[in-house]
């Protein structure tokens, strides 16, 4: 067959398309396998990556982008779940052994680690998310520019479900009803969770989560206390992240340190060399009691906050714009109401069962699986 379209650009893009088809590919291996043009195979590879038909892995290799898992889904209207009964049928006929299909909701770290251990040990896998892209929170946590780097767990996790055949649905809302109609032999939960309003913030506007400014649904502005209850990188990053932005930050917590879990992780002394740098003020041992409307102030509508100075007792006041909570948040799990004591096999990973850090929605995803 020939395969030249007549569309010299397009048919060069393709053939990029198809070298990585195969698996990550360096711009070396690019132009070896296209015979390519080394700037040529580079500038359009780029602008495939652009268009999120191409993305990157750990190494800068090029590998297959999402958007082709999308126009997939899209252009196959679950044509799995078309062909799977029969064949499932024929194949548990056929071997005496059972055949299944798996639905998981959920495209976090807990979600995708799943999918990706069920599929290598021979489950059909259909893997939902309501979002356009995969990785959950950790797309959210990745938005700091200093954090980037944590998105390499998604970016491996989504490899490695394109390599074990998992059928991604983006942008694909799972439901009772929805889940029921697929008659799956088992159901996974990883819907993670969703931030929750501590009872001292009351019903102010500007008292807000860090999930609610790193996911752009307000953009703070002037004199911003962070309330730091988690002691780990969401509230350190959302200083640094507000601080960029030309905020004036203070980080409030009840602990000893502000962020103390980051020394587990060794990264305490570059935040602290980071939070000097960008005029970022840490006080602790204090617990908030109470966020009120203030008069004035550099943004009118701003804070009043009361802290309460745990070791003496004594009060403090804040007059602030914002308010920004880095608090626990609330397992979202209205699909595991909705479908626990059904007849369906319903299983629960990650924040959905219990809101915690990725390495457990991972470890939690992966025996799932395994017991399946
Ligand atoms: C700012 C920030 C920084 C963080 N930093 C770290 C860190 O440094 N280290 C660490 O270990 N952890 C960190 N975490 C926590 C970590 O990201 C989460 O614990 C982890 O992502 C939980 O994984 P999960 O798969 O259970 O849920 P999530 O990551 O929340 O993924 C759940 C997914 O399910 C989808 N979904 C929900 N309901 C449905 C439905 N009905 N249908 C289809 N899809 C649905 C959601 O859209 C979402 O994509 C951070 C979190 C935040 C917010």
């Amino acid at each position: 067959m020939n395969d030249t379209s007549g569309v010299g650009v397009l048919d060069k893009a393709v053939s990029v398309l198809a070298a990585v088809e195969s698996g990550p590919a360096t711009l070396a291996q690019l132009v070896a396998a296209t015979g390519l043009a080394r700037p040529t195979a580079h500038r359009l590879a780029v602008a495939l990556e652009h268009h999120r038909l191409l993305a990157r892995d750990v190494q800068g290799r090029f590998i297959l982008g999402p958007r082709i898992a999308e126009l997939a889904s899209a252009a196959g209207e679950d044509r799995l779940l078309a062909v799977a009964q029969p064949v499932l049928t024929q194949l548990r006929d056929a071997t005496g052994e059972s055949a299944q299909l798996y639905r998981l909701a959920g495209g976090g770290p807990g979600g995708l680690q799943a999918a990706v251990t069920a599929a290598e040990r021979g489950h059909r896998v259909v893997l939902f998310e309501r979002h356009d892209r995969l990785g959950g929170q950790v797309q959210v946590a990745a938005t700091v520019p200093s954090r980037a780097e944590f998105l390499d767990i998604a970016r491996n996790l989504i490899v490695n479900a394109r390599r074990a055949g998992v059928d991604i649905r983006t942008g694909t809302e799972a439901d009772p009803d929805s889940i029921r109609a697929e008659r799956p032999d088992a159901v996974i939960l990883a819907t993670g969770a969703r931030p929750s309003r501590p009872l001292w913030a009351g019903d102010h506007p500007r008292v807000v989560d860090v999930r609610d400014v790193l996911e752009g649904r307000v953009s703070p502005e002037g004199a911003v206390v962070i309330v730091d209850e988690l002691g780990f990188h969401q509230a350190t990053s959302t200083a640094e992240f507000l601080a960029d932005r030309g905020c004036q930050v203070e980080i409030v917590t009840n602990g000893m340190v502000v962020g103390q879990d980051l020394g587990i992780t060794l990264d305490m002394e570059t935040w602290n060399i980071k939070a000097h740098a960008k005029g970022i003020a840490q006080s602790v041992d204090l617990v908030p009691m109470a966020a009120e409307a203030m008069e004035g102030g550099s943004h009118p509508g701003g804070v009043s906050l009361t802290l309460q100075h745990h070791p003496t007792g004594t009060d403090q006041q804040r007059r602030c714009d914002w308010v920004v909570c880095s608090v626990q948040q609330q397992p979202e799990d209205g699909l595991w109401s909705e479908l626990r004591g059904s007849a369906l096999a319903v299983y629960r990973v990650g924040d959905c069962l219990a809101p915690r850090r990725a390495h457990a929605a991972v470890i939690e995803g992966h025996r799932v699986a395994v017991a399946l």
